[in-house]
């Protein structure tokens, strides 16, 4: 049997003119002019223009006018030069005057249109997945992954990692999500957990001497969804031995560096800014700033604790502003949105303050009736604000919830002052992050990052008096506002390891049974390690600039997380219920 064709639907030019070439491929669309059929023809590559011509081939062109959307077909035809070129194509230099065709097979009309701009709503096109993955953008989004993986696995099998895989069907991670479970039919009553991470297999790999590792991983965790969020996700996991943090900063800093050069054609020269995660949370609110601007926060509770009398300000534990550069001229109408803004539940502000600053240097605010203007100016002075600019505020009585609070008014001047460029890009790397955080849900400490981080060298007596203000070697590198990997040094030694599970409340039987596998491969020579995880669903939408994550996942879940296609999850049958020792409890009515 002769090949299915000769080329591929994007690859001819003008330079091949004149020949004789077989194209298979999708038809994209038909249309009918003078005594001509155009089909657009289309696969992964491209699309090429195939003509029909009634009068040198009335029967082939019949058979065109039956050709519907999406039909298969294999076209035999001579490449010629267009008289009409389509710029916007790159094959549109050239058509195919056809001369045989075979339908390879016929296809229902599908749902949406496959262009470029689809008339399919979200719901419809993760439905027919299959067929939003023909339409141009998103097949680039994988092509881009595709490349994205590509080099990271170059990157580092240059710096000697070794690809390993580890199982999925395992215990409990540590990374304080929910896990998915699977039930074993030849264990009765007992259950595998997916890996949230391989966290503690990457660590017993660094036992087993392997040294440096990587695998491009799923993850599974059973969280609440959002754009940034899938229930399983795909990490870039590594690990390294006998590192120090700096020794990790710069290996990874470095893939990030030739991720840009080889995909962006972005060359990063200056070394990644380092920020605390204290001065990130005193100056952004959030621990992965958007520093693509600045807008950084003032402290402004000393400006008007000078003159008491407002009571909402001398009650607030913190006073903080941004100031928005050129902005003095927002309407009332404007102000009056971004309060609402703030104001909203998932933000939860009391109010907005402002003041403007006008062009002789003047202050005019919403609270002018309680200070004058000696206590308006030291504002100005403080923000360094100068004429034209809007200065914002808020204030409560959480710093911490304040600061958050206002991160997200932050972020939302960046947006509409169009400092939030998808073209720019801001990297740094966020360090020292807390050890321990309050978890109000379980009533105690949980670690911040993992039970098996390092806390920093100098913390560590901490641990006895004021674990809450132990820090931790841990960090976050952060792109323009999105935590795109993380990770620490370890613990290696088991004593050390002993003391954080008990200040994290572990009973000594509770860790033996949940990481009792770590804690004995420790007594045999664990050596200094430590590592990271990148995410790179994220990485790829940051790169493609991508609002969700899902549009560069082949077939992701959907916000409830179901995937919509296969119809997934779903019950099962009482028989597979039975193999599996499980009883179904009916839940409300249903
Ligand atoms: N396992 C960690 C995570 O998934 C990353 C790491 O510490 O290497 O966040």
């Amino acid at each position: 049997m002769e090949d299915y064709r000769t080329h591929t639907c994007g690859e001819l030019r003008l330079a091949n003119n004149g020949e004789t070439v077989t194209l298979a491929g999708w038809v994209q669309r038909t249309r009918k002019m003078g005594g001509m059929t155009f089909v657009d023809m289309r696969d992964r590559y491209g699309i090429t223009q195939i003509v029909f011509e009634e009068t040198s081939n009335p029967k082939l062109c019949e058979q065109a006018n039956k050709l519907g959307r999406e039909y298969v077909i294999q076209v035999m035809g001579v490449v010629s030069e267009r008289t009409s070129k389509n710029k916007n194509l790159p094959t549109g230099d050239i058509e195919i005057i056809a001369n045989g065709m075979k339908v390879l097979n016929i296809a229902q009309t599908p749902p949406f249109t496959i262009e470029d701009q689809s008339d399919g709503g979200d719901d419809l096109r993760m439905k027919y997945r299959y067929l939003d993955l023909r339409r141009t953008p998103v097949r680039k989004n994988l092509e881009l992954r595709h490349r994205m993986t590509m080099e990271v696995r170059r990157y580092l099998d240059s710096m000697g990692f070794l690809e390993i895989e580890t199982p999925m069907l395992i215990g409990s991670t540590p990374e304080g999500a929910r896990d998915f479970v699977v039930p074993s039919r030849m264990n009765p009553g007992q259950f595998y957990a997916l890996p949230q991470s391989p966290q503690t297999l990457k660590q017993l790999l660094m036992v087993s001497g392997m040294d440096r590792y990587f695998q491009i991983v799923k993850c599974f965790r059973d969280e609440d969804l959002r754009a940034d969020r899938q229930p399983e996700f795909t990490q870039i996991d590594c690990e390294m031995s006998f590192v120090t943090q700096e020794n990790v900063l710069q290996t990874f800093e470095g893939m990030a560096k030739h991720l840009f050069k080889e995909i962006r054609g972005i060359e990063l020269k200056d070394a990644f800014p380092r920020m605390t995660w204290a001065d990130a949370m005193k100056y952004y609110g959030s621990d992965k700033p958007d520093t693509r601007f600045d807008m950084k926060f003032v402290e402004l509770k000393d400006v008007f604790a000078k003159a008491p009398g407002f009571s909402v300000f001398d009650e607030a534990k913190y006073i903080g502003g941004i100031c928005a550069t050129g902005q003095a001229d927002y309407t009332r109408k404007q102000l009056d949105q971004l309060t609402d803004f703030v104001k909203r539940p998932q933000i939860g502000a009391k109010g907005l303050v402002y003041a403007r600053v006008l062009d002789d240097g003047c202050v005019k605010s919403s609270v002018d009736k309680f200070y004058d203007s000696e206590v308006l100016n030291a504002l100005r002075v403080k923000m360094n604000a100068n004429p034209g600019d809007l200065i914002l505020i808020l204030y409560g009585e959480d710093a911490m919830k304040t600061r958050k609070q206002l991160c997200e008014l932050r972020l939302e001047m960046g947006s509409r002052m169009g400092l939030r460029d998808k073209n720019k890009f801001s990297l740094l790397w966020v360090i020292d992050f807390p050890m321990f955080e309050w978890s109000e849900e379980e009533g105690r400490l949980m670690a911040t990052h993992h039970p098996f981080t390092h806390p920093k060298d100098e913390d560590i007596p901490l641990l006895d008096t004021d674990p809450a203000a132990v820090r931790a070697d841990a960090y976050d590198m952060v792109c323009n506002g999105v935590e795109v990997g993380g990770g620490s040094i370890r613990i290696h030694d088991p004593e050390l390891q002993d003391k954080m599970f008990r200040v994290l409340g572990f009973t000594e039987e509770r860790a033996q049974e949940q990481f009792g596998f770590l804690m004995n491969a420790f007594k045999y020579g664990a050596p200094p390690h430590g590592g990271l995880a990148y995410g790179l669903d994220r990485w790829v939408s940051l790169f493609a600039g991508l609002d969700s994550i899902r549009d560069c996942i082949a077939f992701p879940k959907n916000n409830s997380g179901r995937d919509v296609m296969l119809d997934a999850p779903a019950k099962l049958d009482q028989k597979q219920l039975d193999e599996l020792y499980l009883d179904i409890k009916q839940k409300g009515n249903e």
